[in-house]
């Protein structure tokens, strides 16, 4: 085995009203809008980036913003729940904010070590906000909404939902590394080695699910890291000479990626550590104009005009609930 993935880098899910999605994130949830720029494959529409202060790997949340677009359906081959590591004594202070905000939720609940509060956003993708001892972010957004004691400190991990989880599981676990800890009916959890952000992956097993369907309010891919471009060049070679169909590196500007489907068809990426979101603008200025990578930098012309204005505001309690979602 090549090496072992450290946790999560980024999840990237699609969101209707990219304003809405922006008062909840960056308003109601308190990470910061770390970068605005476009999705480089449909420069068309918005790819919001939300983290802590600087978008460290580890705490990234990403959004294609699809305004008017069909909600998808949670399903097998799907990430079904992305979580959040909050700080272990902050799940009473969340819980009294997200009820001001008008936010549902569940819990506190418990599944094995660790208490959880289950919510949806406002086009009903699936989040839990777990209590950790490690929940904590060194490096959270001191100008934002959520006092630092407080702040969501990255992920806590994520869930797939998979009609067989065996191949998945022995994916995870023989070929990136993660080892396999409790089983529990049909919930069975991996960790990375390193027990960090973003180290918990439970594969959830759904016999008679439904196949989910990519649109709003779905997760659209899940990213993991690697260190540098030499870790990321192993981890292609490795994959390609298992007969995965794996796609070149490619440069998201941020990081470089690659790409390719676990067995139970959940698209997978790896994603650098660096650069990083500071290489085009200095950190107090993150996410306050859109940036465009240099190849599309000559059409911002056209871009910017077609994409809906948003702005970074304060979100008053009692505004930006998810209760007003359309049911589907
Ligand atoms: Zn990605």
């Amino acid at each position: 085995m090549a090496s072992q993935i450290p946790g999560i880098h980024h999840v990237t899910a699609i969101c209707g009203d990219p304003q809405r999605n922006l008062d909840f994130y960056q308003g109601v949830l308190g990470l910061r809008l770390v970068k605005r720029t476009v999705n480089f494959d449909d420069p068309g529409s918005y790819h919001l980036y939300y983290g802590d202060a600087v978008g460290s790997p580890g705490t990234i949340m990403t959004f294609f913003a699809w305004p008017g677009a069909r909600a998808g359906r949670r399903g097998t081959g799907q990430l079904t729940v992305t979580s959040f590591a909050v700080p272990e004594r902050s799940l009473g202070f969340w819980g009294e904010r997200l009820e001001a905000y008008g936010v549902a939720f569940e819990g506190p609940l418990r599944r094995w070590q660790e208490e959880y509060l289950a919510l949806e956003d406002p086009d009903g993708l699936r989040l839990e906000l777990v209590a950790w001892q490690v929940g904590g972010g060194d490096r959270a957004w001191a100008g934002g909404p959520v006092p630092p004691e407080h702040a969501i400190g990255g992920f806590f991990g994520v869930t797939l939902c998979e009609q067989d989880e065996e191949p998945t599981g022995r994916f995870l676990a023989r070929t990136l590394g993660f080892v396999p800890g409790a089983g529990d009916g049909d919930r069975f959890r991996y960790r990375a080695r390193e027990d960090e952000k973003g180290s918990v992956v439970d594969v959830l097993r759904r016999v008679e699910g439904r196949r989910g369907e990519v649109a709003v309010g779905t997760v659209h891919h899940v990213a993991w890291r690697a260190r540098d471009d030499d870790e990321q060049r192993r981890w292609r070679s490795e994959l390609v000479d298992l007969g995965l169909d794996v796609t070149p590196v490619i440069d998201r500007r941020y990081f470089r990626s690659i790409y390719f489907r676990e067995p139970g068809g959940v698209l997978f990426e790896i994603a650098t550590e660096p650069p990083g979101f500071t290489v085009d603008e200095p950190e107090p200025e993150l996410g306050g104009r859109l940036q465009l990578p240099p190849w599309l930098e000559p059409l911002r012309g056209r871009i910017e005009p077609r994409l809906p204005p948003i702005e970074v505001r304060r979100v008053e309690p009692g505004r930006a609930g998810g209760g007003s979602r359309e049911e589907r």
